[in-house]
């Protein structure tokens, strides 16, 4: 192999482990995304069971306020039998103070039923709360080793720029300009190996001509196809 083009693969490969890291650096806001949707389903949960919980504590309030009213009246009842002198009246006070007792007595129950069910909607949401707190943890689990995943990421990066800088100073500049073009056109390998008359970047068949050329290692040949740079293999 020309001996540029052995240089030229020590290149490459550096340039596709950037290529692979900075298309992982590329995919993390969705991958941030993702891990942030998982939240959803458990807050939703919450949402619901706080909602749930605050409509039965409505009703809750609307019937004291219900009792008390009858409350009040019942007292007004009971004063007014306590002043009459009518007989007649003290009797008919009496059956409604007793049809107030009765009422109050209902409205009681109706009370006590739903702050039993306010006791359950609360602990269903101390549950809803306690697995969204789970999931967060989670989450935010997933978040620290996403961002330290792209630190790691960056850092190779970093590293494997060096590398190449210090393999691309011993190639010919013409032909890494063109390797450079190449590289960036294709997204991927621009130096492939042309093996039983077939490119491996295009998977073409080329011409005899292209293959002799190639076999000959005298100088960089390319794929008529699609342009890349060809190394001769056996
Ligand atoms: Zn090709």
């Amino acid at each position: 192999m020309l001996p540029d083009l052995e240089t030229l693969l020590i290149v490459q490969d550096r340039d596709l482990r950037i290529l692979a890291l900075r298309k992982d650096i590329a995919n993390m806001p969705r991958m941030i995304d993702l891990a942030k949707t998982r939240l959803h389903g458990d807050q939703t949960a919450v949402a619901k069971a706080k909602e749930a919980l605050q409509a039965n504590e409505v009703l809750v309030k609307r019937l004291e306020l219900d009792i008390q009213t009858r409350r009040n009246t019942l007292q007004r009842l009971r004063t007014q039998q306590f002043e009459t002198k009518k007989n007649e009246e003290y009797q008919a006070l009496g059956n409604e103070v007793e049809r107030y007792l009765g009422d109050i007595g209902r409205l009681e129950d109706e009370e006590l039923g739903l702050m039993e069910k306010s006791e359950q909607l609360r602990a269903a949401l101390t549950a809803a709360e306690s697995a969204l707190r789970r999931t967060q943890e989670l989450v935010d689990a997933e978040l620290r080793q996403l961002e330290e995943r792209r630190r790691n990421d960056e850092g190779q990066i970093t590293e494997l720029i060096g590398e190449r800088n210090a393999f691309t100073a011993k190639v010919e500049a013409q032909l890494l300009a063109i390797y450079d073009r190449l590289f960036k056109a294709k997204q991927g390998a621009a130096l492939v190996a042309l093996l039983a008359g077939q490119c491996k970047g295009c998977h073409m068949k080329v011409t005899t001509s292209t293959v002799l050329k190639a076999k000959a290692e005298q100088e960089v040949t390319h794929c008529e196809n699609c342009g890349r740079i060809l190394y001769f293999d056996e």
